[in-house]
């Protein structure tokens, strides 16, 4: 084990569950001090802390909606009290909404999922950089932001509003990462396609990867482990000279 001032850094949000669970427990693996940052799952983050904490890594658990501005400062605070630094940022949370049509959707509604995954990121974000940039007197870093294969297939029909905060995510990644990439610090992003997560349920379709398996050329959702591996790569001295990429996890769709 790092000494604690050596070791580098993460903040994974949404890391309770899914593919921040996964991507939680590989970055404790590959020497990371993991934060990991949740919603409401207190119960699931503890059990998912003790776990890294027995294999011998350095974690702590987070509640902030990252929605929710004050309540995302007051976690880069503590952030900054336990490790005094931040190399590395999982722009992971991410909701999506029951199937509707656009003409069956409210404003609420759409604010709350742009709110959640496109203002969410970018806050996360301001803060990560404000603790990497080299402009900022820190030694850099590395961002991965969540997007979604329904950036390019547009999800009608189902969750267009969905498709649309990660196409949004898409551009951020891109502008965000020529703004710092003389500072030290590269941004990229991953487009997962089909998961087998929890997150099918949460949107009313609890049997969404059975049902979309066929349309994959794989034929078989992805896991989050497959997800976490493009992550945790990202983040590493291995992808040195890329920034400003989203790369496909789809299983070719
Ligand atoms: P998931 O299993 O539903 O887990 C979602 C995670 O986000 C949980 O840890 C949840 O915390 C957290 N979260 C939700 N709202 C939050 C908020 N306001 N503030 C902080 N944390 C919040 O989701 P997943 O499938 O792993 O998805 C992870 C990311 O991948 C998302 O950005 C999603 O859009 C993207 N993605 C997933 C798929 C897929 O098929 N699964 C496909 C494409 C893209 P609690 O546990 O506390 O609720």
């Amino acid at each position: 084990m790092n000494n604690l001032a050596d070791q580098k850094v993460v903040l994974v949000t949404g890391g309770s569950r899914g593919i921040g669970a996964a991507t939680c427990l590989q970055l404790a693996k590959a020497g990371y001090a993991v934060v990991v940052n949740y919603a409401a799952s207190q119960a699931i983050t503890d059990k998912l802390c003790q776990s890294i904490a027995l294999a011998g890594g350095t974690t702590l658990g987070l509640q902030a909606d990252v929605a929710d501005e004050a309540q995302v400062l007051s976690m880069f605070a503590a952030i900054d009290k336990k490790f005094g630094r931040l190399d590395a940022l999982v722009n992971n949370a991410g909701v999506v909404d029951m199937t509707a049509r656009l003409d069956e959707m409210s404003v609420a509604r759409w604010k709350r999922m742009f709110d959640i995954n496109v203002i969410g990121s970018m806050i996360c974000a301001r803060e990560a950089v404000k603790r990497m940039s080299t402009r900022h007197g820190h030694g850099g870093g590395a961002i991965v932001n969540l997007s979604s294969a329904a950036a390019k297939l547009g999800s009608p029909g189902q969750y267009l509003d969905y498709a649309a905060s990660k196409g949004a995510i898409d551009a951020f990644t891109i502008g965000l990462a020529k703004e710092v990439a003389t500072e030290g610090i590269r941004v990229n992003g991953v487009r997962p396609g089909i998961i087998d997560t929890d997150i099918h349920a949460s949107g009313g379709l609890p049997n969404r990867v059975a049902q979309v398996a066929p349309q994959v050329p794989m034929q078989r959702g992805g896991t989050a482990g497959e997800v976490a591996n493009a992550i945790c790569w990202l983040l590493s001295d291995a992808a040195s000279y890329i920034t400003g990429t989203t790369i496909d996890v789809t299983g070719g769709r």
